[in-house]
């Protein structure tokens, strides 16, 4: 159910039989492992210690990660997008009654994301939210804001690492079940930023698409091959 690659248990199965799975947990930090998520993890010991602890699954999310799994042998099953997985928690959540916190994006772009998402599943109940423009230092209010509202499932969009710092800053001290990093997923749900069409997603080219529709990100990709050089040599040592 899980490929070996570097320090990282990837989940290897189907995104139905990842929501299956994560059903057993009574506290998950669910990590969209792309190779800059998982690079990062490489250069420091806080990111190192969170992705591989036990109440942590990576998806293998990314193509770059899709191929590392082929390059150690054991190709995972299938990319599993951390949007679609949001969705199907939201999903979740909406028909069990139990609610989610928003912490992320601009101001703007998380009260768009917040109007949608109640459009699309009027019964969501979204206990709080905060934009995600603070000091990961000096956050204790925010903490506070999250302990008071007490969600089910709390969503961290503000990109790698900083996402993942928060979540591993504060899992222990906050009550939620689950803790998901889903980078630019609430500018996604907001309209302002569009997926890649289902072809391309399909070829594996959604990091194309997202590199057109914004050129700065080119510099980003620069953690794809960089990580599979680690996951080569990694494996002959
Ligand atoms: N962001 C944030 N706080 C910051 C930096 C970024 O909330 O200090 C937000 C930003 O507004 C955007 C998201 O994080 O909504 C960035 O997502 P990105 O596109 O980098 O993530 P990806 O989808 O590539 O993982």
């Amino acid at each position: 159910m899980f490929t070996k690659l570097l320090e990282y248990n990837i989940f290897n199965g189907s995104k139905i039989e990842f929501m299956k799975y994560i059903d057993k947990f009574s506290k998950i930090n669910i990590v969209s492992g792309n190779p800059e998520v998982l690079y990062n993890g490489l250069d420091s010991d806080l990111l190192l210690k969170s992705f591989t602890d036990s109440n942590t699954v990576i998806i293998p999310d990314g193509v770059g990660t899709l191929l590392a799994s082929k390059i150690v042998g054991m190709p995972v099953k299938e990319k599993i997008a951390g949007i679609e997985v949001m969705e199907e928690i939201i999903k979740k959540c909406t028909e069990e009654g139990k609610s989610i916190y928003l912490l992320g994006a601009k101001q703007d772009v998380l009260d768009m994301c917040k109007g949608n998402l109640k459009k699309r599943y009027p019964l969501l109940k979204i206990s709080g939210s905060h934009n995600g423009y603070f000091d990961l230092n000096n956050c204790d209010s925010i903490i506070s804001d999250i302990k008071f509202s007490n969600p089910y499932a709390i969503f961290v969009a503000m990109g790698a690492p900083k996402q993942d710092i928060f979540i591993s800053q504060n899992m222990n001290k906050l009550p939620c079940s689950i803790f998901m990093g889903v980078g630019g997923s609430f500018d996604v749900f907001a309209g302002k930023v569009r997926r890649a069409p289902k072809w391309m997603i399909g070829l594996g080219l959604e990091w194309l698409y997202r590199v057109i529709a914004e050129p700065s990100r080119i510099k980003r990709l620069v953690s794809i091959p960089k990580f599979l050089l680690k996951v080569m040599t990694f494996n002959k040592t």
